[in-house]
C-alpha cells in the first residue's frame, strides 16, 4: 500500500488551487510561438500584443542582438560565479561606469533582475530594527518583499501622497529612515511627486529610493528617466533602480547612487553576493542599448505621440480608462472575473492584453493594463480603440 502523504493533493494543495480558480484568480502563463514588432502568435494566432514592457520597441533590435551575439562569441554564455568571486568582466565594469555617467550619479552596481535589487537596498540599507521603510501603498511585489526580509520597520503611506509621506517620516530614530517609491507606477501608469518627496526626505533626514523600471528609457529628454525630467540629482534622490527588462529590451537592472551607499550595498547586499552575475554577452547587449535610447530619439517622439492619439480616441469615445500620460494605460474593471472575460473578449478581436488580479492590484481592483510602444503604429492604436468600445458595449447590462 502506498504511503499516505506524498502527493500535493495529500499536502491539502488541491484546495488551495481550487481556491484560486474559484476566485478567478488563477494564472497561466501564455506560450508564446513567434514574436515579430508588437506582433505576438498564441495559439497559432497573431495578436497585437498591448500588454509588453517593451516600450521603445529594442527588444528585437537587429543592433542588440548582434551585440550580444558578438560579447557571446567572445566571453561565451554564462559568467561562471557571483560578481564577488570571479564573474564580474569587463563589460559589466564598463556598463556600471557607461550607467553612472548616464544617470549623473558617482557609481552603479549591477544585478540580474530588478527583484534582486530591490531585495538588495531594501535589506542592505534598511536591515536593522532600528530603521524605518516609509513605503507608497502600491508599490511592486519587490519593494513589499524587500521590506519584508529586512528587519526594518514597515510604514505604508497613501498612494501618491506627499502628506501622508511626511508624517510617516522618521526624525532622529536612530536608524535609517528610508523612503520608497516607484516613478511612474507599474500597475496605474501614474507619477509619484519626486520633486516634493526628494525635498521633504531633505528636512527629515530620509534617504529617497526610486524604482524607476518604468521611466528609464522612456522619460526624459535623453530618455534617462524620471529623475533626468524632473533634474533631480544625486543629493536629491540618493538611491536610484532601473531595469534593462522594460524600454532597454534585455534584461536585469541596476541601482545607482554615491560611493558610500553604493560600497555598504555591495559588502551588505546577499541577493547580490550569492547570485550568479548576469551574461557578459547580455551587459554588451544592455551598452548598446543604452546607445539606442540616446540616438533613436524618434521612439520616444513616436511612443508619445501614440499615447496622444491612444488618450484623444478615449476620450472621444467616452471610454473609461484612468487618466495616464504615460505608456501605461489601465482599463479598471473591478472583479477579476470580468477583468478576465474582457481579456478574452478582446483577444477574439486580435488583440492581447493580460487580465492584471489580485494580489498584483488591490481586491476590487482587477483591470486590463494595456501598454503602448513604439512598436506599434496608428494603425494598431485606432483598432484597439474600436476592439474596446465594442467589448464595454457588449458588457453593458
Ligand atoms: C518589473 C519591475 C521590477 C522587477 O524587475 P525585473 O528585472 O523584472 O525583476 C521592479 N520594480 C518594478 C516597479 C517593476 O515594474
Amino acid at each position: 500500500m502506498a504511503a499516505p502523504g506524498r502527493s500535493g493533493a495529500d499536502f491539502g494543495f488541491d484546495r488551495v488551487l481550487k481556491g484560486l480558480a474559484d476566485q478567478g484568480l488563477s494564472r497561466r502563463p501564455e506560450t508564446v510561438q513567434r514574436r515579430d514588432g508588437a506582433r505576438i502568435t498564441l495559439d497559432g494566432r497573431s495578436l497585437v500584443n498591448f500588454c509588453s514592457n517593451d516600450y521603445l520597441g529594442l527588444s528585437t533590435h537587429p543592433r542588440l542582438v548582434a551585440a550580444l551575439r558578438e560579447a557571446a562569441g567572445r566571453w561565451g554564455i554564462g559568467s561562471t560565479a557571483s560578481p564577488l568571486v570571479c564573474g564580474r568582466s569587463e563589460v559589466h565594469a564598463e556598463l556600471e561606469r557607461v550607467l553612472a555617467a548616464f544617470t549623473g550619479r558617482a557609481r552603479v552596481l549591477l544585478f540580474p533582475s530588478g527583484y534582486q535589487a530591490n531585495l538588495a537596498v531594501l535589506t542592505a540599507l534598511a536591515g536593522g530594527r532600528s530603521d524605518t521603510i516609509v513605503m507608497d501603498r502600491l508599490c511592486h511585489a519587490s519593494l513589499i518583499d524587500g521590506a519584508l526580509l529586512s528587519r526594518g520597520r514597515l510604514r505604508r503611506f497613501a498612494h501618491t501622497d506627499p502628506d501622508v509621506l511626511a508624517q510617516r517620516l522618521t526624525r532622529g530614530s536612530g536608524g535609517v529612515c528610508l523612503a520608497v517609491t516607484e516613478s511612474v507606477f507599474s500597475m496605474d501608469g501614474d507619477l509619484a511627486p519626486l520633486s516634493e518627496y526628494a525635498r521633504l526626505c531633505r528636512e527629515a533626514g530620509a534617504c529617497l529610493f526610486v524604482d524607476d523600471a518604468h521611466g528609464f528609457g522612456v522619460l526624459g529628454a535623453g530618455g534617462g528617466g524620471a529623475l533626468e525630467e524632473l533634474q533631480l540629482d544625486q543629493a536629491q534622490v540618493p538611491l536610484l533602480m532601473a531595469t534593462f527588462g522594460k524600454a532597454l529590451g534585455a534584461a536585469g537592472a541596476f541601482v545607482a547612487g554615491d560611493e558610500v551607499l553604493l560600497e555598504t550595498l555591495l559588502q551588505r547586499g546577499r541577493p547580490h553576493i550569492y547570485s550568479t552575475a548576469p551574461p557578459p554577452a547580455l551587459a554588451a547587449a544592455v551598452l548598446e542599448a543604452l546607445q539606442l535610447v540616446r540616438e533613436e530619439t524618434w521612439r520616444r517622439q513616436h511612443l508619445g505621440a501614440l499615447i496622444d492619439r491612444f488618450r484623444a480616441g478615449v476620450q472621444d469615445r467616452g471610454l473609461p480608462l484612468l487618466a495616464s500620460a504615460t505608456p501605461i494605460q489601465p482599463l479598471l474593471l473591478g472583479g477579476a472575473r470580468h477583468a478576465v472575460s474582457a481579456s478574452e473578449a478582446l483577444q477574439r478581436q486580435g488583440y492581447f492584453a493580460a487580465a492584471i488580479r489580485p494580489p498584483t492590484v488591490p481586491e476590487g481592483g482587477s483591470r486590463l493594463r494595456i501598454t503602448i510602444t513604439a512598436a506599434h503604429e496608428e494603425q494598431d492604436v485606432d483598432g484597439l480603440l474600436n476592439a474596446l468600445e465594442r467589448i464595454l458595449a457588449a458588457a453593458k447590462p
